[in-house]
């Protein structure tokens, strides 16, 4: 009997655990999306310059390499068409039931029964909410009276007045600077309201020949080389922000040695100049962002933010900065996990309740009380400095070991509360000698708990979930 599954999201995370139960030949798999098309965050960020800030190589499946990227850094239209045909290669496209917006889903005690918006209900073994942590963007709460039109990244439109505009960008993440050296020149004038300057280091983007894309195509082994290389640097990244002495020494000067080239004004450079410990936010590549600050048509606004005006944004110095478009690259609500969805388990529990301090997940896959339930990017499973694809993947794995159990007969898989709170005891110490608990960002919840990242390496972490033990699970019937 091949358990029933239903995977909730069609993004990334929710495409590979489909592949991957379908390859492992358990074909009971329905992919509910709320929005009318594939893509996840590839879909819904189409503002001028997105592009993946993780070399392709290693921003893609290892189960499906790409001979045919263009460039080292693809653009956001190339990795989701990249998406899209692995999808209807690996057979998940047709499973997958797009305008269906999970509203509910509740342990039955023996299955889940899942809801959507147009009261159409699903019943499944197996729940796999793969709703990433960076589907729901904030508007930070701006008090004021701006009656221009107002945008935030995530929500890009084409029609949006760009070409000899003011615009007023609120941001300096990864989304702001990719998007303001894209629109420097075709606007009238950028201003950039920065509130806390990134760490930036040079980008090692290059177009990849026609030579190299027909090599690999022949070859596709010859992929793994820049896959090791690509996978190389991020260690040294990662060792940067999980302490590594010598690493961090690196990245820094680094990131100094391209500010002073980049930036020869000492006044603006000294305004660029990171004030977090490095990793506290992305570290963002880019070779355009800095040189873009120092046109005379971009000005950076580092006063605080007080409101908007009918036409503009004042600042803490009373000036107002008119604007014919306000943006915001403010980012998304990551630590809301499963924002929208109500997930009930036994006993009624919901699974709010379980996370009111802040989420966590066995492994980041499983919680106690939620039988066979198994996140894919759940809690604790992001990374600063890798692909997140490459957790996600491992995840999908670790799925279809849990899938082949109940396949051959055992009971609903829910992990012991004792194994839960042991592993989140020991990531949140590990998190709280970390870079994240030391700073703002979208790392951590309100109340100061980091519920989004993984503390280690992406090898650690491959390592945890490489085998699915029994032992951690409850043995119990319904
Ligand atoms: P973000 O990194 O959360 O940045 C949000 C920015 O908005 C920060 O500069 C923040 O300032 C600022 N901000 C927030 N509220 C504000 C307020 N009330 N007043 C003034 N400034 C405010 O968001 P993001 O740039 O959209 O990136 C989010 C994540 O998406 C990234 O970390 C990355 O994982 C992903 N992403 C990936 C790519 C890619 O290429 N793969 C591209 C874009 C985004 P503070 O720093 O002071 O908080």
């Amino acid at each position: 009997m091949s358990p029933r599954v239903v995977v909730i999201g069609a993004g990334f995370g929710g495409i590979a655990a489909a592949a991957a139960l379908l390859e492992a030949g358990f074909d009971d798999v329905v992919v509910l999306e709320r929005a009318a098309s594939t893509g996840g965050v590839w879909r819904d960020n189409t503002y001028p310059g997105c592009a993946c800030d993780v070399p392709a190589p290693l921003y893609s499946y290892s189960f499906a390499p790409n001979p045919r990227w263009s460039r080292r850094f693809p653009a956001h239209d190339e990795i989701l068409a990249y998406l899209r045909a692995t999808a209807d290669r690996l057979g998940v496209t047709g499973r997958v039931c797009l305008n269906a917006a999970v509203t509910s889903a509740t342990w039955t005690g023996g299955h889940w029964r899942v809801e959507t918006a147009d009261g159409t209900t699903y019943e499944a073994d197996v729940l796999v909410p793969a709703v990433g942590q960076l589907g729901n963007p904030v508007l930070p709460a701006i008090p004021g009276s701006y009656e221009g039109p107002v945008v935030h990244t995530a929500r890009w439109r084409d029609d949006l007045p760009v070409d000899g505009a003011r615009i007023g960008v609120i941001g300096t993440g990864a989304s702001a600077i990719q998007l303001v050296p894209a629109i420097a020149g075709r606007a009238a004038h950028i201003t950039v309201f920065q509130r806390t300057p990134p760490w930036t280091l040079p980008r090692p983007d290059r177009r990849y020949g026609r030579g190299r894309r027909y090599a690999y195509g022949k070859m596709p082994s010859l992929m793994l080389l820049p896959r090791a290389g690509v996978w190389a640097m991020t260690v040294v990244t990662g060792r940067a922000i999980t302490g590594g002495r010598v690493a961090g020494a690196l990245v820094r000067t680094a990131s100094r040695v391209q500010r002073r080239l980049q930036v020869r004004d000492a006044d603006l450079r000294a305004r660029l100049t990171p004030v977090d410990p490095m990793g506290c936010k992305r570290v963002l590549f880019t070779n355009d962002w800095l040189p873009a600050l120092t046109r005379p048509d971009v000005s950076l606004v580092t006063e605080k933010i007080l409101e908007t005006t009918p036409s503009g944004v004042r600042t803490a110095d009373g000036q107002v900065h008119e604007c014919d478009l306000l943006v915001y690259a403010t980012g998304f609500a990551a630590t809301d996990f499963l924002a929208g969805i109500r997930v009930t388990g036994r006993d009624g529990r919901a699974l709010a309740d379980e996370w009111a301090a802040g989420a966590y997940a066995h492994l980041g896959l499983t919680v106690p009380g939620f039988p066979n339930l198994f996140l894919v990017y759940g809690p604790n499973t992001n990374t600063g400095n890798t692909s997140v694809l490459y957790f996600i993947e491992h995840q999908a794995a670790y799925l279809v070991q849990a899938v082949r159990r109940l396949a051959s007969g055992a009971n609903p898989l829910e992990v012991r509360r004792e194994v839960a709170a042991a592993y989140d005891e020991e990531i949140q110490q590990r998190l709280t000698r970390s870079v994240w608990a030391s700073c703002r960002s979208w790392y951590r919840n309100a109340a100061g708990r980091v519920v989004t990242n993984w503390p280690g390496m992406a090898s650690e972490y491959r390592r945890r979930v490489a085998r699915l033990r029994p032992s951690d699970y409850i043995s119990r019937n319904g």
